[in-house]
């Protein structure tokens, strides 16, 4: 395994405020992101500008970090709009955020079930999302929603869907296990495939854990690669949570294999 460096996500602010019970203010917000910060993780996804007021505003509020780069999520673009014209879009670029998360479908099922349009069209609403992002200078991160049960399904398509971000010049290609129902030894196989693809330092695990297997998964995928580590604190997370980072940090910081 190579040693290149790791790099973490923490997305207590966006995916852990989905827990039953959890709502954050600006105030909340405010405080864990600066924690966040002097903790060094890498990046803080702060929240969905445009999606409600909260996030809308803590984005305004123009925090200053000392190690940490804010990450504004969203959702790739709407089929039938260019890039330019989705209020979606415009909302992330008029959040300031200098890097940008967005999550788009790569489970072909999905594509025709849940949004209704072409593989194609699918594929074009993210490299055209990925294109006006990098276009912006922001850092652009593409999350491939269902990506292992997708891959399981139709690994041509799913594989093409991150194609479709990362030759757009994408820095971060995010594998997301979405329903947290893939195992550790199906991580590590469908990890090293994607890797003979794109390359390891571009590519980020995104685990839940409906299984109890989100901290084993993100594990797996570092062995196999993965060079972005996706979580939050105390595992926060819809559902299940997710990849718990205060069981992941330590693991990183003690056990040789990770550093
Ligand atoms: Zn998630």
């Amino acid at each position: 395994m190579s040693k290149e460096r790791l790099y973490i996500f923490d997305t207590t602010l966006r995916d852990g405020e989905q827990t039953q019970g959890v709502d954050f203010s600006i105030d909340d917000k405010e405080k864990i992101a600066l924690a966040l910060d002097n903790l060094g993780v890498d990046y803080i996804e702060g929240g969905w500008p445009g999606a409600n007021p909260t996030d809308t505003e803590f984005f305004q509020k123009k925090i200053k970090f000392k190690n940490s780069k804010l990450t504004a999520f969203g959702m790739t673009k709407r089929t039938g709009r260019s890039a330019n014209n989705d209020p979606v879009i415009s909302a992330l670029i008029d959040s300031n955020a200098p890097s940008i998360c967005l999550v788009g479908k790569s489970w072909d099922f999905h594509v025709d079930v849940a949004l209704g349009i072409s593989n194609e069209e699918n594929l074009e609403n993210i490299s055209e999302s990925a294109k006006h992002f990098i276009k912006e200078k922001k850092e652009f991160m593409f999350d491939a929603e269902h990506f292992f049960d997708g891959y399981k399904n139709n690994p041509k398509y799913a594989l093409s869907c991150l194609k479709a971000a990362y030759t757009q010049g994408a820095r971060w290609i995010v594998l997301c296990d979405t329903n947290g129902g893939t195992l550790p030894q199906e991580v590590s196989k469908i990890v090293s495939e994607v890797s003979k693809q794109i390359p390891g330092k571009n590519l980020g695990i995104h685990a839940h854990n409906d299984t109890g297997n989100a901290v084993a998964n993100t594990l797996a995928a570092v062995l196999a690669g993965v060079r972005q580590v996706q979580g939050t604190i105390n595992g926060l997370g819809e559902r299940c949570g997710n990849a718990n980072l205060m069981s992941l940090i330590p693991t990183f910081f003690f056990k040789r294999r990770f550093f």
